[in-house]
This record gives C-alpha cells, sequence and structure tokens, in this order.
C-alpha cells in the first residue's frame, strides 16, 4: 500500500518588542538570570497584566500579510496547566477569538507552486525556562516569561517534510520582511510543532495525528517529520494502529519516544481573562498596519523570475533577503543600470563581504546609489570590472563617493587612445624576441597585453590594449 503523509504545523515567533507583552520590562534576549523581571511577568499575586500595543500591531502585521482575517474584535484567555516556568500556572493567550483567522502561505517546493491554509494566528506569552546544572541543580529563569509570541496554526496542507521545510522557510522571511521577529533560530526565536498522520493514497479522511512538540530548527522538523511517517508506516504495515498521543523528539537520537496519550492529555480549563478588556483594532489602524506591509518574499521571487528573468536560485538568493531585495529594486528601479548587473554584484562579491565580515548590509554604509555609481563607472569604462571588486570594501565602510574612492585608489582607467597607443609603442620596442616570436608565428598576444598592462600600473583599458596591440603588430607585418 502507498501512503500519503498529512501534516500541520504549529509555528511560535517570538516579537521583537523592546518590552514584553503584559509588562514593561525587556523584552531582549540573553540578559543575566531573572534580570528582566517584575511582579507582572514572575505571576505575583494582585499584579495586573496590561496589553502592549506594539504585539498587537506586529500580529495583525502577520495576519494581513498572510491573507488572514483581521478581527476587529478579540480577546485574551487563559490557558491553565501547571509547570515552574510559568509562575501564574496558566498563560494568557487567545481562544475562541484569536485575532487573525483563515490565512494561506504561499511557497515554492521545486519549481511548484503549492499554498498551505493558516487556520489562525494568535498572540501569546511565552514562558520561563529551566536551566539544568549539575553543581546548582535547576535554576528558573523567567526573562522569557512575558516575551510576546504570535503562534501561527496552519490546516493540514502539508505532504512531506520538504513542503513543510519550505513552509517553514517563507513563514520565516516573511516574519524578517514584515521586521517583526528576530528570527534568531539559535536563541529560539521560531519554534514549531509538527502534527503528522498518514493515510492510504487518494483518500481523503484524515488520519490519527501525533505531535511533536518544540522543535527548534527546520532541519529538525524535516527529521522529526521524516522519522514519524516512516514509523507511522511501520506501524500499520504491520496490522498496528496509530495512537493519538504527543511524542518527544530527540534529535541526538534521532528517534522519538511517547510522552503523553490521548488519556492523559491537559484539559486547559480556558476561559476569558478577566484582567485583561477586548481589544480593538480601528480603520485607522489597520489602514497604517496594511501600509506598512512591503512587496514579499514570494511575491517578489515571482518578478525576479518573469520580469529580470532570473534563473529560481537568483531570484531565491535575492528575495530571502529583504534589505538585499530592496539594494536591487532600487537599482534597478533608477533606470540607470540593468537589473541584472546590479543582481550579479548583489549575488557575488556583495554577498561574499556580508558574509566574510559577518555583518548585515543593512549596518553597512553601502547604499542603493553608490552600488548605481559603481556599475555605471564600470559600464562606462572608467574602471575596470577588478577595479570595481577593489573599490567595493570602501564602499561598505566609508561615506566617500565612489568616484573619490576610485580617485583615492589610483584606479582610474585610461582609455585616452593616445596614451594607449605611446604604452603599446613602448612595449613592443622593449621587447624584441617577443616580435621575433610573433613573426615565427608564435601566439605571443597575451604576454604583450600583460606587459602592457603592467606598463599602465593596471590602469590600461584592456579593451582598448587589445585593440591597439592587434593593429600594431600587423603593422610590423
Ligand atoms: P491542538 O490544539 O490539540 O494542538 P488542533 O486541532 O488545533 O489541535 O490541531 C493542531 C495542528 O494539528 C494543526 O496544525 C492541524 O493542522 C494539525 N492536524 C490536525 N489534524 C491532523 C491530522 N489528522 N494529521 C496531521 N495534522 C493534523
Ligand atoms: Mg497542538
Ligand atoms: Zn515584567
Amino acid at each position: 500500500m502507498k501512503y500519503e503523509a498529512v501534516i500541520g504545523l504549529e509555528v511560535h515567533a517570538e516579537l521583537s518588542t523592546e518590552s514584553k507583552i503584559f509588562c514593561s520590562c525587556s523584552a531582549k534576549f540573553g540578559a543575566g538570570i531573572n534580570t528582566h523581571t517584575c511582579p507582572v511577568c514572575t505571576g505575583m499575586p494582585g499584579s495586573l497584566p496590561v496589553l502592549n500595543r506594539q504585539v498587537v500591531h506586529y500580529a495583525a502585521k502577520m495576519g494581513l500579510a498572510t491573507g488572514c482575517t483581521v478581527n476587529r474584535l478579540c480577546k485574551s484567555d487563559r490557558k491553565n496547566y501547571f509547570y515552574p516556568d510559568l509562575p501564574k500556572a496558566y498563560q494568557i493567550s487567545q481562544f475562541d477569538v484569536p485575532i487573525c483567522e483563515n490565512g494561506e502561505v504561499y511557497f515554492y517546493v521545486d519549481g511548484e507552486k503549492k499554498c498551505c491554509r493558516l487556520e489562525r494566528i494568535h498572540f501569546e506569552e511565552d514562558a520561563g525556562k529551566l536551566l539544568h546544572d549539575e553543581i546548582d541543580g535547576t535554576v528558573v529563569d523567567f526573562n522569557r516569561c512575558g516575551v510576546p509570541l504570535i503562534e501561527m496554526v496552519t490546516r493540514p496542507d502539508l505532504h512531506s517534510s520538504a513542503e513543510a521545510k519550505e513552509f517553514l522557510e517563507t513563514i520565516k522571511t516573511t516574519l524578517s520582511y514584515l521586521d517583526i521577529c528576530d528570527c534568531k533560530m539559535e536563541e529560539g526565536s521560531i519554534r514549531c510543532d509538527v502534527n503528522v498522520s498518514i493515510r492510504p493514497e487518494g483518500s481523503t479522511e484524515l488520519g490519527t495525528r501525533v505531535e511533536m512538540k518544540n522543535i527548534n530548527t527546520f532541519s529538525g522538523a524535516v527529521r522529526a517529520i521524516d522519522f514519524e511517517v516512516a514509523r507511522q508506516i511501520d506501524v500499520v504495515e504491520h496490522g498496528g494502529t496509530i495512537q493519538q498521543e504527543t511524542r518527544r523528539w530527540d534529535d541526538v537520537k534521532l528517534k522519538n519516544t511517547v510522552m503523553r496519550t490521548k488519556e492523559d492529555a491537559q484539559d486547559y480549563r480556558y476561559f476569558p481573562d478577566p484582567d485583561l478588556i477586548a481589544v480593538e483594532i480601528d480603520d485607522a489602524w489597520m489602514d497604517k498596519i496594511r501600509s506598512e506591509i512591503p512587496e514579499l518574499p514570494v511575491a517578489r521571487y515571482e518578478r525576479y523570475r518573469n520580469e529580470f528573468g532570473m534563473t529560481a536560485m537568483e531570484a531565491r538568493q535575492l528575495s530571502d533577503s529583504f534589505a538585499k531585495a530592496e539594494l536591487l529594486d532600487a537599482a534597478a528601479r533608477s533606470g540607470k543600470v540593468k537589473p541584472k548587473a546590479a543582481a550579479n554584484w548583489i549575488l557575488s562579491d556583495i554577498s561574499k563581504y556580508l558574509n566574510d565580515k559577518a555583518v548585515e548590509l543593512e549596518d553597512t554604509k553601502l547604499t542603493a546609489d553608490k552600488l548605481i555609481d559603481l556599475i555605471v563607472l564600470i559600464d562606462k569604462g572608467t574602471i575596470s570590472g577588478a577595479a570595481g571588486k577593489k573599490v567595493l570594501p570602501a564602499m561598505f565602510e566609508t561615506d566617500e563617493t565612489v568616484e573619490a574612492i576610485v580617485g583615492r585608489m589610483g584606479l582610474k582607467q585610461v582609455s585616452d587612445e593616445g596614451a594607449i597607443l605611446k604604452i603599446v609603442q613602448d612595449v613592443l620596442a622593449d621587447n624584441q624576441k617577443a616580435i621575433d616570436d610573433y613573426k615565427a608565428g608564435k601566439n605571443v598576444t597575451g604576454f604583450l597585453v600583460g606587459q602592457c598592462m603592467k606598463a599602465s600600473k593596471g590602469q590600461g583599458n584592456p579593451q582598448m590594449i587589445n585593440k591597439l596591440l592587434a593593429q600594431e603588430l600587423v603593422k610590423l607585418g
């Protein structure tokens, strides 16, 4: 029998707000243990939460970017459970009226466009963290308690680990385009729960699902899904049935084990939080949020392929980075340079510089205007392509114009025919042996061009040197 995998994801993203969701503590990652805490986020009796407006703004922004209906009115609910990293013994989340519902996320898998529907997006608070230490035992760090999250819940529309991975990548690039999450996977900024079932190929009914929680890398999600699909097929092929359960994925041992079965599933006893009023988003606010959404990664990807004629890989690499895509589009919009030329610089030398120095484009001094100037100087023959590469580092690091850098580094190409001809003639006069070789039928062009470049201190226009050299050699017979 052939089986189809059915996968649904619950993706948690930490929002990059300054302060936490219900208090004014910093939401920054990496501070000393329990230094970002107050009576509200440590759940002291009598303390009251006040909702951070930015959280609503960011959650609605993600909803609009993923085609969701953003509810004008939504509310907060308590999700009750006990765990040492949750001092209130309930998490403030959203239950029956989330901020966003019914979205659609489009993405490409092996050149094919796919859609995964979103059931909902809601906002909620993160829990603290338990730090296990052999000497001190277990320490609870409440810094993460109250850091704002959005949870995006998909419909069970994904059918392979590859689809799940591309969906997750698209969520990540969308969050980064919207500038609402720092997307630092190593700091746990994006985590997901994966739900997996199988069914006979062709069937439209859903099978019994198994959930694996809190997976913090996309490659880990791929491994967890692949393992679980294979495990379920194996169980069914051996006459067994799949139990609805939560299993713990171990990304080191590469297997999962039962954590909780349906019988001991948690009863969260959701109810509206009496300390928080309903949230209303009026038209003006909704318009403001909508106006902040840039052209999104998949739309750019398609435009780069269709209008700029880029390969799938080029279009993907450029559209994956908001800063690179903006740089490309600004250069293309100027009409002064070919989009392809700008794209080549961004994909090769600019990306290499950013990788080597481990810096973000937006933290450097490179601007679209500088990139345009560089390409124009090369197109006009003022500098060579090779000289362009030498100019680039200073373009990232200084406020100088490209012209000024070229001047300071003495990289202006000599394209004056008279001056080049003089160099060619001098080189020929100094290289009688090469001329003899030439007359004997040997190819000496490469050598002589090299000598001319050297004589011009690397600044001679190579096309012109080639042309004039050929002309002079012909004269020698
Ligand atoms: P819960 O709130 O208990 O986690 P939900 O019904 O909200 O359960 O579903 C959570 C996730 O599980 C969703 O992403 C959904 O798409 C996915 N899901 C539901 N049923 C299945 C199934 N049969 N196979 C795979 N995924 C499923
Ligand atoms: Mg779940
Ligand atoms: Zn606090």
